[in-house]
């Protein structure tokens, strides 16, 4: 008899975007041709960056001759783009991280999943709420947790995330092995400041505990106070994993290419107390489990370090900033509190009601969908989460929507 995983049994369905749609369906067919407008999508609208469409072509070209053809490529990423990823986006802004650190992949999504896999499965493990679902849900299927109760796992320790601390989680009361965090955060859209990070590492180094750092919103930062990786914290090499994205930054969520630094100091233990270094364990499940991203799509990440694509992607970020704060100051005129949309691309709105009625009243009444904050959590309730990937044109025709059904 084949078994399954029983903690799979334990996940819920996606009961979020599965509803959305469910809603959406039925709003359709009462009111067929009325145009909706999609705010709550977490995918970019807009071409790649005219850098990397060069790169992918003349990376094509070379596939198309048997000199310059490429076959698999190492798996941890191409050395041309690790060591452009250490230089620009880690050494340039002073924080020491090495070319061999860095694991290319082709998903923040799968890494974020996957590092899990690598530690014990008795460990104690921390999770913000609101919280992106793929923390919660890979410690679920590798049985970290009991069942989901009162809108919780049990086993999780949650690290509330509310206005009272402007959604940046305090330290747990009790002692957690693995922590994950995510700053830009999605999706509240918060930010941390450096003394807040600092006092994350200091917590990890203390108890031997290990921080997942999730940065896939990184370049969405314009508050140069704000630090763009964990790595500008002293002593964080030690206890913290990077994971960034070329997703939001460039564009690349149809193309597929993220990076994950495993700095060599970085250190779990095995039950004995004795230390390991993880990148050597991560190297290997890497290079177990997965070949290397696509030689073009790597050459087209590269050109995000060229000059022109810096600016390129600076231009892009710049245009879904500009979305946000329009978001952010129509909610704001309308007298709801907003978080996010300054250093990041979404925008969290206390909507002083439920989160699904607030989501049937924008839909019914101004034909635009958002995402329910309940959706990411229990400390979600209440709020909405609005994207502000889109054109400027769907945007103001939105909020010129929403401030006619709410006023
Ligand atoms: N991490 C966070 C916080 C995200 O919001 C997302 C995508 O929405 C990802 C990771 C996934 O990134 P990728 O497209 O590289 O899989």
């Amino acid at each position: 008899m084949i078994r399954i995983n029983h903690n799979y049994l334990k996940l819920r369905a996606s009961y979020l975007f599965a509803d959305i749609a469910r809603r959406l369906e039925a709003y359709q067919v009462q009111h067929p041709g009325k145009e909706i407008i999609r705010m709550g999508i977490g995918d970019v609208t807009r071409a790649l960056p005219a850098a990397c469409i060069d790169a992918l072509h003349g990376a094509v070209d070379e596939m198309a001759r048997d000199s310059t053809f490429r076959g698999y490529g190492p798996e941890q990423g191409y050395r041309f783009l690790r060591e452009k990823i250490a230089q620009h986006d880690f050494k340039d802004r002073g924080a020491q991280v090495e070319a061999d650190e860095i694991f290319v992949s082709d998903s923040a999504k799968c890494d974020t999943g996957n590092i899990q896999e690598i530690f014990a499965t008795d460990i104690r493990v921390a999770v913000p709420d609101p919280v992106y679902p793929v923390y919660v849900d890979t410690n679920v299927m590798a049985g970290r947790t009991g069942v989901f109760q009162d809108a919780r796992y049990q086993n999780l320790v949650y690290l509330e995330c509310n206005a009272e601390n402007h959604f940046v989680p305090q330290l747990p009361a009790e002692p957690v092995n693995l922590i994950y965090l995510c700053f830009p955060n999605n999706p509240t859209g918060a930010t941390i400041t450096k003394e807040q990070l600092r006092l994350w590492v200091d917590y990890a180094r203390h108890h031997k505990a290990l921080i997942l750092y999730d940065a896939a919103y990184e370049a969405f930062i314009r508050d140069d106070r704000l630090p763009r990786s964990i790595y500008e914290v002293e002593g964080a090499r030690d206890v913290a994993i990077e994971f960034r994205s070329f997703s939001k930054t460039a564009g690349f969520t149809g193309m597929r290419c993220a990076f994950t630094v495993v700095p060599a100091s970085c250190k779990a233990y095995t039950a004995e107390g004795k230390p390991v270094a993880i990148r050597d364990l991560w190297n290997r499940r890497h290079t177990t489990k997965f070949n290397g991203v696509s030689y073009p799509v790597q050459r087209a990440a590269e050109a995000v370090y060229t000059a022109e694509g810096m600016a390129q992607v600076k231009a892009l970020t710049d245009y879904y900033l500009h979305n946000a704060a329009f978001i952010r100051q129509a909610f704001t005129d309308l007298g709801y509190a907003c978080v996010g949309g300054e250093n990041s691309p979404y925008i969290w709105v206390n909507t002083r009601s439920d989160s699904w009625a607030f989501f049937d009243r924008l839909l019914e009444k101004a034909g635009v969908v958002c995402t329910p904050g309940a959706g990411f959590g229990k400390c979600g309730q209440g709020y909405i989460r609005l994207s502000a990937f889109n054109n400027f044109e769907n945007v103001q025709k939105a909020m010129d929507r929403i401030r006619s059904a709410l006023i």
